[in-house]
């Protein structure tokens, strides 16, 4: 018999980090890039808020009828039967009602419009009898009914958005309603990324015999845009040592962030260790986790150097349980990235011990409304069909050693990821 040398074939390798471990030390290698910009607030969504900001005045800025209706007085209600009240003019959003309510007398008001001196309450249209001049209404109605308050939705001063925070389409409302155009938004984090192997050809290339599409820059592509960096597409690479040392020269050179994938296992053309080591700093290359257990992480210059490996599933897995913690710190954004859910596994579920896994997993509803997950089928590192087919990793521990149907597994839904 050959005597066999560890490789990844094996579930333990005492070399291997935990994915905690390689996540807690790439956190601590990676701060917040500088530099802010102001944007227009249309140009701000997803973008980082880079300083707090707070109410400059109330909004509402008037205290303003939330129904079409009548405004008046409480003291005109009657206390039993009805009252006519007579109309003495009309307030309509952004047209107010010059004029201040005596005593018997009602305006009619228009949704947003601010609410005329003297009264403090709205009764709407449809509880009203309105004749030419005049209108009836009865007793039912309460102090401060239908009116929306000056300040009710932000008081002047109060804080509204915290620094760090990705905007969303309502934030650029609350924003707008503020009366500011612009925003003070951290700068995007620059990312450089290229894919290594003679094997690979772009798309609108030839494939030649044993030649392959690349789809990891493709993938990698989206990931990025949907992390809203500035991105850097450096092409394919060769399995060169010049090659790569001068794709790794360049990268660091424009990016903050520096990604290839490819090339990090130890067959003889994986110059990707060899030259981040001679150039730069390895930190770690082993996750005890899989897909995706050559992992290279280190320092280019000053860009931080992630190697993933080349198969499409473990590109896209350390992509979102490393790349994406790291982008989303260095963005400025303060934002919990860790977000999982329990579902109940609807078939069993294969796994052998040593090993942090990522299954991919599709989440349904079940009969009885627990939320229940499937696994996308064969799991195989190089099935990227399964990553498009699924909605969410199933998250299953070092030590499992499978799970059988109808038990609660921890799954983290793409939603959020990407
Ligand atoms: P490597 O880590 O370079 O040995 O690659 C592992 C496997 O992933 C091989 O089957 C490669 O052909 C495949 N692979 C590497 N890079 C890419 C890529 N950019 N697109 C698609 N498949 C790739
Ligand atoms: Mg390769």
């Amino acid at each position: 018999m050959v005597a066999r040398a560890p490789s990844c074939d094996d579930e333990f390798d005492a070399g291997s980090l935990s994915c905690d471990e390689a996540l807690r030390r790439i956190l601590a290698q990676v701060a917040v890039v500088e530099g802010c910009e102001q944007v227009p607030v249309r140009s701000a969504l997803g973008r980082i808020l880079a300083a707090p900001l707070d109410s400059p005045f109330d909004v509402p800025a008037h205290t303003n009828s939330a129904m079409d209706g009548y405004a008046l007085a409480t003291g005109e209600l009657p206390t039993n039967g009805t009252v006519a009240l007579k109309v003495i003019g009309v307030a309509f959003a952004g047209r107010p009602f010059k004029g201040r309510l005596g005593h018997g007398e009602a305006v009619r008001i228009m949704t947003g419009a601010v609410l005329p001196e003297g009264a403090d309450l709205v009764v709407m249209q449809e509880h009203a009898v309105a004749t030419t001049d005049q209108v009836m209404i009865d007793g039912s109605h309460k102090r401060g009914q239908n009116v929306r308050a000056a300040g009710e939705d932000l008081k002047r001063g109060q804080r509204v958005l915290d620094r760090g925070r990705r905007l969303t389409p309502a934030d650029l409302g609350v924003i707008a309603s503020l009366g500011l155009g612009e925003v003070s938004v951290r700068r995007r984090v620059r990312v450089a990324y290229f894919s290594t192997g003679d094997e690979l050809r772009s798309l609108g290339e030839q494939l030649g015999p044993g030649e392959i599409f690349d789809s990891n820059r493709y993938t990698l592509h989206a990931m990025l845009t949907r992390q809203d960096a500035e991105i850097i597409d450096l092409g394919v690479v060769r399995d060169r040592r010049a090659d790569v040392e001068h794709a790794f020269r360049d990268a660091a050179a424009r990016a903050d962030v520096v990604i290839s994938s490819g090339g990090v296992s130890v067959g003889e053309a994986d110059y990707i260790k060899e030259v981040l080591g001679a150039i730069g700093e390895v930190q770690f290359w082993k996750v005890a986790m899989k897909p995706g257990r050559p992992l290279a992480f280190g320092r280019l210059g000053q860009a931080r150097f992630f190697g993933l490996p080349g198969n499409p599933v473990s590109v896209m897995v350390t992509f979102y349980q490393f790349v994406r913690p790291a982008l989303v710190k260095m963005s400025g954004a303060t934002e919990d990235v860790t977000r999982t859910l329990q579902a109940r596994t609807a078939t069993r579920l294969k796994k052998r011990p040593g090993r942090f896994e990522f299954q991919r997993g599709i989440l349904r509803e079940g009969r009885d409304g627990v939320l229940e997950v499937t696994p996308t089928g064969d799991q195989g590192s190089g099935i990227l069909y399964s990553m498009s087919k699924a909605d969410c990793f199933i998250l299953l521990d070092v030590e499992s050693s499978g799970v059988e149907a109808g038990v609660m597994v921890t799954v983290q839904p793409f939603q959020g990821l990407i």
